[in-house]
């Protein structure tokens, strides 16, 4: 994950840097907004994590200039302003999250796995069905924890199959989102990938079921029903 943080206390946003350099997140930091807005023309993040009160503006005005043109990626805000009123304001600026100074680190992180992982289900990048997980922009996929090794035509069929799941798959429409991918498959080959797919899917509690003539469907196997309800 790459993330930009916006903060002008050197202590906090070196603290920051350290930790979540050692969980692989990979930080830029800003001391000033000019700085942040000078990051973002650069690349793009997936995460900003944002203080208010820095020494070139304030960072609320900042963060409504930067929703007129990115609505996407997620702002968590970080700030000694306590009132509810300063939350309420921020929210409505378009921040996605809220954490009032001094926080709690492990905090701090649990809310930003947790708006990434929403940033990526919202663009689609990141699936989930029974026991297997698909994570397009990672280019993986895991059936109960366990990584599927996957031919990316296999890959992406998956990631169809798991996001519509449990409704059906039409094969025009599976075929030609593969070719949309530059994955071109015949009509017989997609058969293939599909039967491929299911051996590989032997044993994880779901099943890919053809229904001649329509297309595919993945759907939890016999008995799995209770597991999903328990979420
Ligand atoms: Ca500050």
């Amino acid at each position: 994950m790459r993330m930009l943080l916006v903060e002008d206390d050197d202590v906090i946003a070196r603290e920051l840097w350290l930790r979540w350099q050692r969980s692989n997140w990979v930080a830029e930091i800003a001391g000033t907004l000019s700085a942040g807005s000078a990051a973002l023309a650069q690349g793009s993040f997936d995460l900003i994590v944002l203080d208010l009160g820095l020494p070139d503006g304030d960072g609320l005005a900042w963060l409504g200039q930067l929703r007129e043109r990115d609505r996407q990626t997620p702002v968590l805000v970080l700030t000694a302003r306590d009132r509810v009123s300063d939350r309420v304001h921020g929210l409505r600026t378009g921040a996605d999250d809220y954490l009032v100074k001094p926080f709690a680190v492990d905090e701090l992180d649990a809310r930003i796995e947790v708006l990434a992982r929403r940033a990526q289900l919202a663009r689609g990048d990141l699936a989930a069905f029974g026991a297997l997980s698909w994570l397009g922009q990672e280019g993986c996929a895991y059936a109960a924890g366990k990584r599927l090794e996957l031919s990316p035509r296999e890959f992406e069929v998956l990631g169809m199959l798991i996001r519509r799941a449990p409704r059906l798959v039409p094969k025009r429409v599976l075929i030609d989102a593969l070719a949309e991918r530059n994955l071109e498959v015949g009509d017989s080959a997609a058969e293939v990938y599909v039967s491929r797919l299911r051996r590989k899917l032997a044993g994880s509690g779901t099943v890919i079921r053809t229904l001649r003539g329509f297309g595919y469907v993945l759907e939890l196997e016999d008995g799995e029903v209770a597991k999903k309800d328990r979420g």
